[in-house]
């Protein structure tokens, strides 16, 4: 089990698991002719609104989809604030301000890497009208001091839970406690149809808006159109966009849901095993899941600190790399970003927590396809960078 053995694969970050009922339904949807939106899409809704308990959930073409049309579903557009976190995928920042709104960012707790309350409450303006948390790396977000904000300054809630399918915080899941909840199905992500993602709401009203938003701003999709079910009347009720998901899509997803449960016992198992392999390394491992909450494991995020390690962050993923071992970095802070820089201003010590933690930051790869040897294979190659910084280990590679 040497880890330098470079006949071992090389270990891809975020290697979704594609099982054989995803294959035979996906090929069998091809053989029934209707590809696009379909029954199939119907049933991954039902799916995932009973896995959350909920009346109903919009499949969307992505998670971007489903932000920015929660968004324009609550009606914030241009002369808006939203307030969510540095410390994400371009993408949430990318909806606010397609919605046409400007993104404002409150630093993070940096234990949790999820946005710290008193932060946002210092960022709110009389222009703010909705905040997004992001559950990061599957941990939930402090919900019960961010729902009470909002209650307090009538935001609108959207919950980013593109990390955050199994999360749930005090019996409560994740998507679910805000006025709306965003779900990814990208290839990394814990649930994946390729590209995919879900609107739940609490308002039926806002999921609807969602819906047709979806469709082109049109009252009813071909589903019902072109099929024997519904009228082929619609009408245009708002310019909408083209964001629906597809019955190829959703044959993936039902298959994907059905194992989420076993996915999820097998991320906890890896997860713990790789903080396992940490103690006694300087490095920060993430920290254990709070109580009364569930993590969904999506991400495990160790932090490097240069003068501790005697490595950074990135000599650390070249070495790992060098290993075989795919590592990925979730996130460099927004305010790191030359473009929001430029149009927004922002500047580095705007949030210092977010700045540091993004320059430190290192996700190991974690996938429930992995077998008990991938999974040492990971732990060892950590311990081999950690135990052999820079310099000392440089004659091997
Ligand atoms: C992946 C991701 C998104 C975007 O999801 P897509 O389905 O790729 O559009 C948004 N927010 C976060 C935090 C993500 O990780």
């Amino acid at each position: 089990m040497d880890p330098s053995n470079h006949a071992e694969p090389f270990l891809v970050f975020g290697q979704p698991v594609i099982g054989e009922h995803e294959i035979a339904e996906v090929v069998e949807c091809l053989r029934s002719g209707w590809i696009g939106r379909g029954p199939r899409v119907g049933r991954f809704e039902e799916q995932f609104a009973a896995f959350k308990g909920v009346p109903g959930a919009a499949a969307l073409h992505s998670c971007s989809a489903a932000l920015l049309l929660s968004l324009r579903a609550a009606g914030v557009g241009p002369g808006d604030e939203v307030i969510t976190t540095p410390l994400t995928y371009c993408a949430t920042i990318n909806a606010i301000i397609h919605a046409g709104a400007q993104p404002v960012l409150a630093d993070i707790e940096p234990a949790t890497m999820n946005l710290d309350p008193a932060a946002v409450r210092r960022m709110i303006s009389p222009r703010t009208r909705a905040l997004i948390p992001v559950h990061f790396a599957g941990r939930p977000c402090a919900m019960d001091e961010l729902m009470a904000l909002s209650r307090e300054h009538q935001l609108t809630l959207i919950e980013d839970c593109a990390h955050a399918v199994e999360t749930e915080c005090r019996g409560r899941k994740a998507g679910t406690m805000g006025d709306f909840g965003c779900f990814s199905f990208y290839p990394t992500k814990n649930v994946t149809t390729s590209e995919g993602g879900m609107v739940i709401a609490k308002s039926a009203d806002h999921l609807t808006a969602v819906r047709i938003l979806a469709a082109q701003g049109m009252t009813q999709d071909a589903w019902k159109r072109f099929s024997s079910v519904g009228s082929p009347h619609y009408a245009v009720v708002a310019a909408g966009f083209k964001y629906n998901m597809t019955d190829l899509e959703a044959s993936i997803g039902i298959h994907q849901l059905a194992r989420v449960e076993a996915n999820w016992k097998r991320r906890e198992r890896i997860w713990l095993r790789y903080r396992e392999a940490l103690a006694g390394l300087p490095v920060t491992p993430p920290a254990l899941a709070e109580q009364e909450t569930r993590h969904a494991y999506h991400l495990f995020c160790l932090l490097i600190d240069e003068r501790e390690a005697g490595i950074d962050r990135d000599e650390f993923l070249a070495r790992m790399r060098k290993l075989g071992i795919g590592c990925a970095i979730h996130y460099r802070s927004a305010t790191e970003e030359p473009y929001y820089r430029e149009v927004f201003g922002w500047r580095e010590e705007d949030c210092p927590e977010a700045l540091r933690t993004g320059r430190q930051t290192v996700s190991l790869p974690l996938s429930p396809a992995y077998g008990e040897r991938e999974i040492e294979r990971v732990a060892s190659a950590v311990r081999t960078v950690l135990l052999r910084p820079a310099g000392a280990g440089s004659a091997a590679s």
